[in-house]
């Protein structure tokens, strides 16, 4: 279908909690993290540039990307870091198009956690962001990757502003709640997006 909605939020706020609801509900899911490394994967055009461009260094025993190698080598490093953005930005942006339209069910959810930051918005027909406050961002990151309060807030720097996000929203889905009462908001979206998708994209 060529109905795509966008889904993103900051850090922690509860991106993948939430699609998988909707994806439970029978939207089609596509992940922006999950294609970012398939395009570097073991044996990938993209994985052979890199590596002819910084060493052969960045290629584990196994073939595989070492993601702290090419972290290391790009860390503070303005110029490799767009180097590497303007390798693998354009093969990703093409892969979340191809798989949004590939999906077989009647509309996708495309989550993309940088979507206002790398000006995603084109890509879908709606933007869903998922809310809480920061604070609420720190708790649940600290909870779930068992880092630090400081390391948190520091991403957290980096990102979108939680005013900036909800600008960008056609919906905002509280989720400082119980996730029964988060669900109930998932569903009542996903049959206006149904119907929608059926009118308009079918
Ligand atoms: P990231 O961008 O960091 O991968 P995310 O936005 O995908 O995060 P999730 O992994 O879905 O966020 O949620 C972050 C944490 O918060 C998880 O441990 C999840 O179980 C928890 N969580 C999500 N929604 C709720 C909720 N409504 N109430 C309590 N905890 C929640």
């Amino acid at each position: 279908s060529g109905f795509v909605v966008g889904l993103t939020g900051g850090i922690g706020s509860g991106k993948t909690t939430v699609a998988n609801e909707f994806q439970r509900l029978g939207a089609g899911l596509v992940d922006a993290d999950v294609i970012a490394r398939e395009v570097v994967a073991k044996g990938s055009p993209a994985l052979a540039q890199i590596s002819a461009h910084f060493g052969p260094k960045v290629v584990d025993t196994t073939g595989e990307l070492d993601r702290a190698a090419l972290r290391a080598l790009v860390f503070g490093n303005e110029s490799e870091r767009q180097w590497l953005n303007q390798l693998l930005h354009p093969l990703i942006r093409q892969q979340m198009i191809e798989q949004s339209h590939n999906q077989q069910a009647p509309y996708t959810i495309l989550v993309v956690p940088l979507l206002i930051e790398n000006q995603l918005q084109q890509l879908c027909q709606r933007i869903v962001v998922v809310d809480v406050p920061q604070s609420i961002q720190v708790e649940r990151t600290v909870n779930r990757d068992q880092v630090s309060t400081e390391a948190a807030w520091a991403i957290i720097q980096r990102q979108a502003s939680r005013w900036q996000r909800i600008r960008a929203a056609d919906h905002i889905i509280n989720n400082h709640r119980p996730f029964e009462l988060v669900a109930k908001d998932v569903l009542h979206l996903h049959r206006h997006f149904l119907e929608f998708a059926t009118q308009s994209y079918s």
